[in-house]
């Protein structure tokens, strides 16, 4: 019989015997005996938490004050006798329910279906190559790399470590990283003394790795202990959080205006108590605006869909509201507003210039003849390199500008294969901190250490050049003076150098690379602007919105691009050292004036943040390296990129770019502008036709005259108007010139002075026009009924032409396109209108709601109401932005 589990003391023993074990080997399994252990192992993935089932979702939406008090309404109502108006609040109540749990369904699906869209992926060798899997798709025997900023995929046992920390708090509750190497420990270690493993869910805080896969999915120790990993998204938002307060609130306050209107309807205005009560219900049920947050919900899951298919997807839904407000977009350059398809443009030596053709990783059609140094330079650039570039299709695994050097030697007739071939000994990885790589080669001549990174760097670690006839002393004006004319078009420089180190040098540190290298010289590579930035940044000028670069490149290099880009005409330019000089009083504003910040570090941008803050402005911010966290999280909206970007910066961010492209911030700024305004539309619409109606009969028992509409005909105009206009708003798509205009104010509220104006007037307006219609009805020598009939059906027609008003804030909306309307609306009227004409003319219903039929002039005059209302309104909107001044 086989041991049940070949690697439980996988730290106990050496690597090899753990890959034997699994029957793999250093160079990872092969696809098809991955896809085997897949369909032997299942996915690499822990089991999503059961669902609510849907019984109980809907029973939740009873669980709210308001429907509370409606069923008591409903029973107080069936005890009295009073079927109908039981039947009609019941009926109610159920299309409240209906359409909440149908609302949360679909916002709860949207967010579903965005969470798969950043499931994360792992560096793995299949096949002997570096490939990029899903996560779920790994498999026990798989060879798995790591680096800072991953989240470790599976339980691995580690075959090779180079200064890897990693924070194991999630397993072990320890805050401090551990220090993890390869060699064996004793088979009783605890846990968090496993320093040969890795665990599933840990976060890599520095350094590199590679490691076997021992465990996956529930097998994993997290999986055993069953905890999820990344947090869950959550319905709600500070916003829906002030609507929820704020409802409460209202609910309250109606409650309480109500009982006040019951004791004086039956103390001074001599109503029987039954029929006091059922016109209190009613009047707080028509109040009350219940649907609300239901359709606020939406209204935010709407616009995490839109940004999804514009290829930002929100992990933290209040950024969605916090992303309108931005003022200030701070993004990296290389990859964001650059395309990262590098290509190596020259070659500079101490011997001469080599200007290289093509553009792309395609190497074909562009060979050169190298002379001696170039080819030594680019040598160097592919084995102190970690890219592979696929000659099917030329597509580049690792960093960009790593496949361009490999190309770059390709064409200057070197064999990438064949020179990686002298084995490496160590590495210190890239890193934005340091800005180098550094690693130690078994060359026939003996070890030597290759060095490429940042110019300015090298420099000052290099004492001589490589000449044509051997080493001279280093010029480092010339260099300076070269590296700046590339920089100047806009290239990106990097340099290499290199060092012999004494015979059985085996491993590498700082000390090593800090002098004595000798400089080869450096390349350019081109990385053309996006097309799609250039328009986006465009756009931001237009609505009010700022951009800054913050870049680790070269400032020369940043101040081209920002101008190709249009940024800036004339950028202001800081460095990293520049930030360091200024002092506190003047930091500020410095930042404040300054477009393009170059050769930047992580705490940079930190402080740039907190800067541009400090002046009130909603910063966004991109980031993408494990140092970024703090950065991103410091921001307002923090967005991480979902290609180039680390596990770590994606977990700190609010957005994740499925493209990392400038062009995505825009478009969700944009959204995010357009959910801002339909929210305000939604609340806009709901509050004053409720308003309205309750004001209504409110003054009927004030003033001490029949009621205009019975307490089961305001139960009715809340049926038909909860499920239908109540809710298209949430769809409504962006008003023309949502980015012409600046943006909102921070902390601006929701209700504006201008909106809480609108909701004033407004409601005033239809109860004076219902009032003026049930009093010219009676005046006539109608019956009563028919008056009624004639007061519910004006207020409706009210309300629909008040939505055509509202969907547009900040423009006429006497547009042939506002006229029309969109899908969503046209059916919701299409409801209503049939609902109106069963109230108004089916027996039944007359017999139910006590409305009568109307005539056909009856119907032109309350349609006219409407169309006066809309002008009315139209012109008020017109007069009164400008006062008010809301955005
Ligand atoms: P951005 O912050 O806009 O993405 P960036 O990509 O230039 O810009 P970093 O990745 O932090 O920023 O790189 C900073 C500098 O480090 C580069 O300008 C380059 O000089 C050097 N560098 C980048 N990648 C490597 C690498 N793989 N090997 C050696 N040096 C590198």
């Amino acid at each position: 019989m086989t041991d049940p589990c070949p690697t439980a003391d996988s730290h106990a023993r050496p690597a090899a015997a753990i890959l034997a074990a699994l029957d793999s080997s250093a160079s990872g399994l092969t696809a098809a005996d991955a896809a085997a252990r897949l369909a032997r192992h299942g996915p690499n993935s822990l089991p999503d938490e059961a669902p609510r089932p849907a019984i109980l979702r809907f029973l939740g939406q009873f669980n709210n004050a308001l429907i509370w008090f409606m069923l008591a309404g409903a029973t107080a109502a069936a005890l009295l006798s009073h079927y109908i108006d039981a039947g009609v609040i019941m009926a109610v109540v159920i299309v409240n329910a209906v359409v909440g749990f149908l609302q949360e369904g679909k916002a709860e699906n949207a967010l579903n279906a965005i969470r798969g869209m950043i499931a994360p992926h792992a560096s793995v060798l299949r096949d002997g190559h570096r490939v990029s899997v899903g996560v779920a798709d790994l498999v026990p025997g798989d060879v798995v790399l790591i680096e800072a900023g991953d989240r470790v995929p599976a339980d691995l046992r580690l075959i090779s470590a180079r200064n890897l920390l990693i924070d194991e708090a999630i397993l072990t509750g320890e805050s401090v990283a551990s220090s993890k190497a390869t060699d064996p420990v004793a088979a009783d270690a605890a846990l968090g003394d496993r320093r040969p493993m890795a665990w599933s869910g840990t976060l890599v805080a520095s350094g590199q790795g590679s490691g076997v896969v021992t465990a996956t999915g529930p097998q994993t120790q997290i999986g055993q202990i069953s905890t999820m990993l990344g947090e869950v998204q959550t319905l709600t938002t500070p916003l829906l959080r002030q609507i929820n307060a704020f409802a409460r609130r209202f609910t309250l306050f109606a409650f309480a205006g109500a009982a006040l209107i019951f004791v004086f309807a039956v103390t001074l205005r001599g109503f029987s108590w039954e029929d006091a009560l059922m016109a209190v219900v009613a009047l707080a049920v028509g109040l009350v605006p219940e649907g609300l947050p239901a359709v606020i919900t939406i209204t935010l899951a709407i616009g995490v869909q839109r940004m999804a298919s514009r290829r930002a997807v929100i992990r933290r839904l209040p950024a969605v509201e916090t992303l309108g407000a931005t003022s200030i977009i701070c993004s990296d350059k290389t990859g964001t507003l650059t395309r990262n398809e590098m290509t190596v443009r020259r070659v500079v030596t101490a011997d001469g210039v080599t200007m290289v053709q093509g553009a792309g990783y395609d190497p074909t059609g562009h060979g050169f003849a190298p002379d001696g140094i170039t080819r030594d330079l680019l040598r160097a650039a592919i084995q102190c390199n970690d890219a592979e570039l696929r000659p099917d299709g030329w597509k580049v695994e690792g960093d960009p500008m790593e496949g361009a050097l490999i190309a770059a030697a390709i064409k200057a007739g070197l064999d990438p294969a064949a020179e990686r071939g002298a084995g490496r000994l160590d590495a210190i990885p890239f890193d934005a901190e340091h800005r180098f790589m550094a690693t130690l080669h078994a060359l026939p001549e003996g070890p030597v250490l290759l060095v490429k990174g940042a110019p300015e760097r090298l420099l000052t670690m290099s004492g001589d050049q490589a000449g044509a006839s051997g080493p001279q002393l280093l010029d480092a004006a010339f260099w300076t003076d070269r590296i700046d004319e590339a920089a100047r078009e806009g290239e990106r420089v990097l340099a290499y150098a290199f060092k012999a180190m004494p015979q059985g040098t085996t491993g590498i540190g700082f000390d090593d690379v800090q002098g004595g290298l000798t400089f080869l010289g450096i390349t350019g590579f081109i990385d053309p602007p996006r097309p799609e930035a250039v328009a986006a940044i465009a756009e931001c000028h237009r609505a009010g919105i700022e951009v800054r670069m913050i870049t680790g490149d070269h400032a020369e290099t940043a101040a081209a691009i920002a101008r190709q880009l249009g940024l800036a005409r004339d950028p202001q330019v800081l460095t990293g050292q520049d930030l360091d000089r200024i002092p506190d009083a003047g930091f500020v504003k410095a930042v404040a004036r300054t477009q393009v910040f170059a050769r930047t570090s992580p705490e940079h941008k930190l402080r740039i943040v907190r800067a541009l803050q400090s002046q009130g402005r909603v910063v966004a911010m991109t980031g993408d390296g494990v140092n970024d966290a703090p950065s991103l999280k410091q921001a307002d909206v923090g967005i991480a990129m979902g290609i180039k970007g680390t596990e770590a910066a994606k977990e700190a961010a609010q957005i994740v770019l499925m493209d990392d492209n400038f062009a995505s911030i825009v478009a969700a700024v944009h959204e995010g502008r357009t959910v801002h305004d339909n929210i305000r539309k939604v609340i806009g619409w709901t509050l004053p036709t409720n308003g309205g109606e309750a004001l209504t009969v409110i003054m009927a028992i004030l003033l001490n005259f029949a009621l205009p509409m019975t307490p089961v005909q305001i139960l009715w105009i809340n049926l038909i108007l909860a499920s239908t206009l109540g809710l298209v708003l949430a769809f409504e798509p962006s008003e023309p010139g949502v980015m012409a205009r600046k943006p909102r104010k921070a902390g601006a509220g929701l209700l504006t002075p201008f909106m809480l104006w609108r909701v004033c007037f407004v409601s005033v307006m239809f109860m004076a026009i219902s009032l003026a219609v049930f009093f010219w009805a009676l005046g006539q020598g109608r019956e009563i009924e028919v008056a009624r009939t004639m007061v519910v059906n004006t207020l409706v027609v009210m309300e629909i032409f008040y939505l055509f008003n509202i969907r547009y804030l900040h423009m006429t909306s006497f547009t042939l396109t506002g006229l029309k309307g969109t899908g969503p609306v046209l059916a919701a009227i299409a409801v209503v209108v049939a609902g109106q004409f069963a109230f108004t003319y089916l027996p039944v219903m007359n017999g139910i709601f006590g409305s009568r039929p109307l005539g056909l002039m009856d119907g032109v005059i309350i349609v006219t109401i409407g169309v006066l209302t809309l002008v009315v309104l139209e012109v008020e909107k017109h007069l009164l932005r400008g006062v008010f001044d809301d955005d």
